[in-house]
């Protein structure tokens, strides 16, 4: 089987080899493909997305990718800045369901920003949509405004949009999700305020019809935010637009202790997938040898899971994750007293021993 490696940027590179290490352990005989993506794909080739680096991806069975951007090519007009790369990604290969699972491990429950008995055994899928919304509706752009109070004066737009078949895709997706969890899910919009909420929340309510073994709650975008640090237990399997999935997913990132430990997938009608951790490319820490690649190895796994048919490989990783955290090994963001600190390196090396 071909995976495609896509490093990218900042600590990207540092991640992904942890977690192509992990992959080789396995002993599976992967191929192996590595092309530039990113800032890096910009600097050698003029564009984020090579056409090569693009083919590539498209005939693979699975895509490992670590994390774009770095401040340095912030001046660049937007289509050429590393961030593209991902967005062209997920569009030519019709990525629109994101998984986002925010687990807290046991061993982190302290690293957490709340209090232990609020995110013990928490176990949450957020489904993001992620080929509509603001992100990619038009027109936008900038003008004069041509009405009210600031008329003439520069203003900048962007149009936020959804269609029937993009909702019922995500929400069957979503619905099968929970159908293999505890059955519930919780859809998040804006429809109180939002037109392209309204019409979200009810084609997911006609779907839902679909399903009726499934309970499914409605809740706005706001009280979601509250209730994730309220009382984030409350969740099972939640589904919702681009923008809100972008900000509640890193939201409940935080819950588990840290962003350097949350896995992704982002999967096409067909099965096919990328697989990148939740975090972007960290330019604050690229280079020191000190990131988390744990996301990055469970992200590995939950493409042994979703797109190369090997659960029990991903069983495997999700186990020598475990009892290298047993062990006490952390890293800087997950570090805490009474436990070992240790490198990136060195985080990747003990999954390995664990795995043999
Ligand atoms: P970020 O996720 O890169 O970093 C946020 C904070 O979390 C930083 O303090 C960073 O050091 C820390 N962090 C992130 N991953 C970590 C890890 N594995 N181990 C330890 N600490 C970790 O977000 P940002 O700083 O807002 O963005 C940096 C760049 O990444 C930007 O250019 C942004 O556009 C890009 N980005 C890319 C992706 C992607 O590639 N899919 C996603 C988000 C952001």
């Amino acid at each position: 089987m071909k995976i495609a490696v896509l490093a990218g940027d900042g600590i990207g590179p540092e991640i992904v080899a942890e977690a192509t290490k992990v992959l080789v352990a396995l002993d599976e005989h992967f191929e192996l493909e590595p092309a530039l993506v990113g800032g890096a794909a910009y600097e050698a080739h003029g564009h984020p997305l090579p056409d090569a680096t693009l083919n590539l991806a498209r005939a693979a069975d699975a895509v490992l990718f670590g994390a774009v951007g770095d401040w340095k090519f912030d001046k660049l007009e937007r289509a050429l800045r590393p961030e593209q790369a991902i967005l062209g990604l997920r569009k030519n290969l019709g990525l629109f369901a994101n998984f986002r699972p925010a687990i807290c491990y046991e061993q982190l429950t302290h690293a957490s920003s709340l209090k232990p008995e609020l995110v013990a055994g928490l176990d949450i899928l957020i489904v993001r949509e992620l080929t509509g919304d603001i992100y990619f509706g038009q027109p936008r752009g900038r003008r004069a405004a041509p009405d009210g109070p600031f008329a003439g004066q520069p203003e900048a737009f962007d149009t936020m949009r959804y269609s029937r078949p993009e909702i019922e895709r995500i929400a069957h997706v979503a619905f099968q999700a929970a159908r293999k969890r505890s059955r519930k899910l919780t859809s998040v919009d804006k429809a109180n305020v939002l037109e392209t909420f309204q019409f979200w929340k009810d084609v997911v309510t006609e779907v839902h019809a679909q399903y009726p073994d499934v309970e499914l709650e409605h809740m706005y975008v706001d009280n979601a935010a509250m209730q994730l640090v309220r009382a984030p237990k409350k969740f099972d399997v939640v589904v919702t637009g681009n923008m809100f999935g972008d900000i509640l997913s890193d939201e409940a990132s935080m819950l588990t202790g840290s962003i350097g430990m949350l896995p992704s997938a982002s999967l096409n009608e067909r099965g096919f997938g990328l697989y990148e951790p939740s975090h972007g490319s960290a330019p604050d820490i690229a280079g020191k040898g000190i990131a988390n690649p744990l996301a990055t190895i469970l992200s590995a796994a939950m493409m042994l899971r979703y797109s190369l048919g090997k659960a029990e490989q991903a069983d495997r990783i999700d186990a020598a994750v475990q009892r290298v955290l047993a062990r006490g090994l952390r890293t800087a963001d997950i570090w805490s007293e009474g436990t070992s600190r240790v490198g990136t390196v060195q985080m990747g090396d003990a999954v390995v021993a664990e795995l043999r």
